[in-house]
C-alpha cells in the first residue's frame, strides 16, 4: 500500500512538465497552459527546506525515466534572493545552464538515455516569507534499454559542494526504494 502515495506524488510532481513533452502516445497527461503559475499541491510534498539537503524523485516506467529534483537554492547558488549584482546574475545563469543538462544531474550506466525534456521552475515564484527558495527541476529521459541500467551516478555533488545529502525516492518496475546519497556515495545501484 505504500507504493500508491509515492506514485501519486511523483506523478503529481511531474505534472507541470507535460508542457514541453514531445507528444507521444504514452504521455497524454493533461497539459497545463501556464506551468510557471502552476502552484501544485504536490510541489513541496517533502516539506523540509534544509540547506545542504535535496530530494530526488525517480520514476522508471517502460523506456522512460522521470526525475524530479528539489533543492534549496542555497545549495546551488550560495544565496536564495533574486540575483542583484552582476556577479550574482552570472552565478544564477550558470546554475540554470548546468541544471538544463542531464549530465549535470546524472550519468546512466548500462544504456543510453536521451533527455526529452528538462524543465526548471522559477525558484522565486514560490519564495516563502523568510526569503527561502527552492529550485525544482524535472528531467524526462528516454532510455534505449532500461532493463540494462545498472546504476545511476549522481553528478551534482561534483558540481555543488554545498550539497551534502540527497534523499532519493524511486519507483522502479521492481518496486519502490528509498536511499540517501552524499559526496561519498553518489551512485544508485539498480538490479
Ligand atoms: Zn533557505
Amino acid at each position: 500500500m505504500r507504493v500508491a502515495p509515492y506514485l501519486f506524488s511523483a506523478v503529481c510532481g511531474f505534472g507541470f512538465m507535460s508542457l514541453t513533452y514531445a507528444h507521444e502516445e504514452t504521455h497524454d497527461h493533461k497539459h497545463h497552459e501556464h506551468h510557471e503559475h502552476h502552484e501544485h499541491e504536490g510541489h513541496r510534498h517533502h516539506g523540509a527546506h534544509v540547506h545542504g539537503m535535496a530530494t530526488l524523485d525517480l520514476v522508471m516506467d517502460d523506456q522512460e525515466l522521470m526525475l524530479h529534483l528539489q533543492s534549496p537554492l542555497m545549495n546551488f547558488l550560495g544565496f536564495e534572493h533574486e540575483p542583484e549584482t552582476e556577479q550574482q546574475k552570472a552565478i544564477y545563469q550558470d546554475m540554470l545552464q548546468q541544471l538544463e543538462r542531464k549530465d549535470s544531474l546524472l550519468t546512466v550506466e548500462g544504456t543510453t538515455c536521451q533527455a526529452e525534456s528538462i524543465e526548471i521552475e522559477d525558484p522565486f515564484a514560490n519564495q516563502d516569507e523568510a526569503g527561502h527558495a527552492d529550485v525544482d527541476v524535472s528531467y524526462f529521459l528516454r532510455c534505449e534499454q532500461p532493463d540494462k541500467i545498472t546504476g545511476l551516478k549522481i553528478n551534482l555533488f561534483d558540481l555543488y559542494n554545498r550539497l551534502e545529502t540527497l534523499q532519493v525516492q524511486m519507483v522502479l518496475p521492481t518496486g519502490q526504494q528509498q536511499l540517501e546519497l552524499n559526496p561519498q556515495r553518489t551512485t544508485i545501484r539498480i538490479n
